[in-house]
């Protein structure tokens, strides 16, 4: 890929084998999923339709396109980003540098939210704080069809994606959008679940985080000095949100969840529960208030 003397053809099949060799040396987990993901972007074709062509050569501007992304990436750039797309919860999410990448870990949320509603075909309203692309909020809209959910996000720019993602996968008639600071948007409103994947992470332990991790917004992750600051006041005011018997649903890092239950309990919610991911790290926490 790089210029070199001696001439060679970049078919498909030699540029994946190139980039997975490159990749994998910088320490790129998913190398050959990622060439392959960038290299049908550039192509607009399916993984799949890349191997129907797999010993037809580049176009030179397509072979340009194709250097530019994987330059980026080298530097470290999310693939998400490059790509402009990440699916969550089986919904095709755009993403970009204004937003959090949606982790894998934040299904498990979707899932504890979506139990906590004992009727899913009943009337519900629902609140995800901190929204990003819309994650949370589109994946409980998916699951709970009788919902009517608000997002909040400081950002808005984030407020500006999730509703176009909304729009994208057909779920606006049911999802609001606002810009604004934690609660301040639903002032005087109460809502029978309140969902959240809040920033997190120390502040100090920012400057650690891996490469791509890095270009994500400090604004999503940053989660004070000790990275509790969002739970501090989710804990604190959410009991103000909801009806009695309603729901909160908060991710948190994986060390973090005897602090949070503590907040939980110093605001009153019982049936306190844990669930773990799928790594078996321990990621929400949940509890209802009385
Ligand atoms: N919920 C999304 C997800 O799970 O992928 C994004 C989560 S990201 C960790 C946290 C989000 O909180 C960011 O989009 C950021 O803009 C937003 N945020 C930061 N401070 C906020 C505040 N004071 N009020 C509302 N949102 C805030
Ligand atoms: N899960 C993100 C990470 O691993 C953090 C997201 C957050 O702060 N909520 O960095």
């Amino acid at each position: 890929m790089v210029q070199s003397a001696v001439a060679q053809t970049w078919t498909t099949l030699a540029v994946l084998d190139w980039t997975t060799q490159r990749f994998t040396e910088a320490g790129i987990a998913g190398a050959r999923l990622e060439a392959q993901l960038l290299l049908a972007h550039v192509l607009q074709c399916t993984r799949t339709q890349l191997y129907t062509g797999f010993d037809k050569p580049l176009a030179e501007g397509e072979l340009a396109g194709y250097r530019a992304l994987i330059k980026r990436r080298l530097g470290g750039e999310p693939v998400a980003y490059l790509l402009g797309e990440h699916e969550f919860w089986g919904l095709p999410l755009h993403v970009d540098s204004n937003v959090l990448v949606p982790r894998p870990d934040t299904e498990t949320l979707i899932e504890v939210a979506r139990a906590a509603i004992a009727d899913r075909a009943a009337p519900c309203r629902v609140l995800d704080l901190c929204t990003g692309s819309g994650a949370i909020a589109l994946g409980l809209a998916k699951e709970l069809p009788a919902a009517t959910v608000v997002a909040t996000d400081v950002s808005p720019e984030a407020v500006a994606i999730a509703a176009k993602n909304a729009e994208r996968n057909k779920l606006a008639d049911r999802i609001t959008v606002r810009q604004g600071d934690l609660f301040a948007p639903v002032a005087g409103e109460t809502f029978d679940l309140i969902a959240s994947n809040p920033p997190y992470i120390a502040t100090a332990v920012l400057a650690t985080l891996s490469a791509e991790v890095r270009r994500e917004p400090v604004l999503a992750l940053d989660g004070g000095a000790d990275g509790l600051v969002f739970y501090d006041r989710i804990c604190a005011e959410a009991p103000g949100f909801l009806v009695p018997g309603g729901a909160l649903v908060v991710e948190h890092g994986f060390d973090q969840a005897d602090t949070v239950r503590e907040r939980f309990e110093r605001a009153g919610f019982t049936g306190i529960t844990l669930v773990h991911d799928l790594g078996k790290n321990p990621r929400v926490t949940w509890g209802r208030r009385p």
